[in-house]
């Protein structure tokens, strides 16, 4: 979804929101517009877009001059939260749309934090490991003044990592010297005061989002609950009817970074469910195998940032059997669920309806347009939202962020167990209001829940 789609959803459940006899208590009809319109304005509007321009000089093409970007969009339920990119589609709208999607995420998992993202216009792969780290400390000292545990808490995202966190730590620590800093950044490696387990949170939360809905809140609907959303309903008492013959759910996987492959991994070690990855995909290639995929013998492949195995010598040397197809023919081959783990806008209008997946998850932040998400609705597919499906990455920053603030080391199956229940609390609230009404998407139940959240803060700090 683009910033233009964003922001009019917004105006959209906000008008809404105004038209809710019970909400904020407001009975006066005209006085709840005028607080939704204020909060609309707030709600809308960004805080602070930082630009900037890094200077490195590189081994290939003399000195590069890169633009670098943090928008804090707003704080009103925390300090500000997000991910730093690293990616050459990098631009001022993009990491803009990713900062409101911020703020809607951590205020849907109800986390203390406002919204916020940044992101370096480079290609990683294009640079080496010096040139890197020099981008990442150039990134720090320009927004160092911007930045901080009490302030604006960045972490990695697209094309970033524990390592690039590190050195970035590392810079904050040079430039503040005798303050703390652990809590400065997220996304840590383990040595350096990083949770355990939050590399793989975002794709095990990714899994969790559509997995329990198959497994557990299906199950939990018994006796008379009102269920609105006929269609919907249908598609998932069909893999109901399935799971129960004992077959197989297949997926798709579009990426195989940090999300996809531990997705993938999920999937094929689940117990309830018997799952098959028939595809997953990387920028080049996608391999294909009707009878599923050796997922384990994939990631143990493409670990130290491997590309997949993409023809037959390749694919003997990982001891894989797939077909290999172009990079975007994931998206369209025969799976009950595609899960979409890699870049934004990769499903809209021009391949909408070559889709098969009756369930599609967005690992990824804002994969699928706007128009792409009603027409699956229309058609009784299930679309879990970005805000909802991959927050397991943020929901883990907040237990690094609390550790590193109290420099203690939580162990991973308290991580994970704190994620899985903080999330699963997420998803049985949006699930079980997204069922029993009939306004339009699932993303739209999601942004109704952020935002009553974030105006009623806003009414009660005395701001509307
Ligand atoms: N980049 C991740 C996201 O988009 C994590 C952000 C964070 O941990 O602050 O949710």
């Amino acid at each position: 979804m683009e910033k233009k789609e964003t922001r009019a959803l917004i105006e959209n459940v906000m008008e809404q929101l105004a038209e809710k006899t019970d909400f904020l208590g407001i009975e006066d009809k005209e006085k709840r517009r005028r607080v939704c319109l204020s909060a609309k304005e707030i709600l809308k509007t960004t805080d602070k877009i930082i630009k900037s321009y890094i200077r490195v000089s590189t081994e290939k093409n003399g000195i590069a001059r890169i633009p670098a970007y943090r928008v804090q969009h707003n704080n009103i339920s925390g300090f500000y939260k997000g991910g730093i990119r690293f990616s050459e589609f990098v631009s001022e709208e993009e990491v803009e749309n990713l900062a409101i999607l911020m703020t809607l995420k951590n205020a849907l998992h109800r986390l203390p934090f406002g919204g916020a993202k940044g992101g370096v216009h480079v290609d990683p792969r294009k640079f080496s490991d010096r040139e890197l780290n020099l981008i990442s400390k150039k990134y720090v000292q320009r927004f160092a003044r911007d930045i901080g545990p009490n302030h604006d808490i960045p972490a990695p995202d697209l094309g970033t990592n524990e390592k690039v966190i590190d050195w970035m730590v590392g810079e904050y620590k040079t430039i503040h010297p005798g303050e703390a800093y652990l809590d400065s950044f997220t996304g840590k490696s383990v040595e350096n005061g990083g949770a355990r387990g939050r590399r793989e949170a975002t794709g095990k939360g990714t899994f969790l989002s559509y997995s329990w809905l198959l497994n557990e809140w299906l199950n939990q609907q018994t006796g008379e609950k009102k269920i609105s959303r006929k269609k919907q309903w249908e598609t998932l008492n069909t893999f109901k009817k399935r799971i129960k013959q004992g077959k197989d759910i297949s997926v798709a996987v579009q990426g195989f970074g940090n999300v996809g492959a531990i997705a993938a991994l999920e999937a094929n070690r689940y117990k309830n469910i018997k799952h098959k990855v028939v595809a997953v995909s990387d920028r080049f290639t996608t391999l294909y195998n009707e009878k599923g995929l050796d997922v384990e013998k994939l990631v143990k492949y493409t670990a130290n940032g491997r590309d997949l195995p993409a023809n037959h010598d390749e694919l003997e040397a990982a001891g894989v059997q797939a077909e290999v197809m172009p990079a975007t023919d994931v998206l369209t081959v025969k799976t009950d669920v595609l899960i979409l783990a890699a870049i934004e806008d990769v499903i809209h209008r021009d391949n909408m309806k070559e889709i098969q997946a009756r369930i599609l998850v967005e690992g990824a932040n804002a994969p699928i347009s706007q128009e792409a998400d009603t027409y699956f609705e229309e058609q009784g597919a299930i679309v879990i939202p970005d805000i909802l499906a991959n927050a397991g990455g943020v929901i883990v920053s907040y237990l690094e962020w609390k550790q590193s603030r109290v420099t203690e080391l939580y162990s991973e199956d308290d991580i994970f167990a704190d994620m899985s229940a903080q999330m699963i609390e997420t998803l049985k609230h949006v699930y079980d209001v997204y069922f029993s009404s009939v306004e339009k998407t699932m993303r739209f139940t999601c942004f109704t829940l952020s935002l009553e959240r974030l105006t009623s803060l806003l009414y009660r700090h005395g701001k509307l």
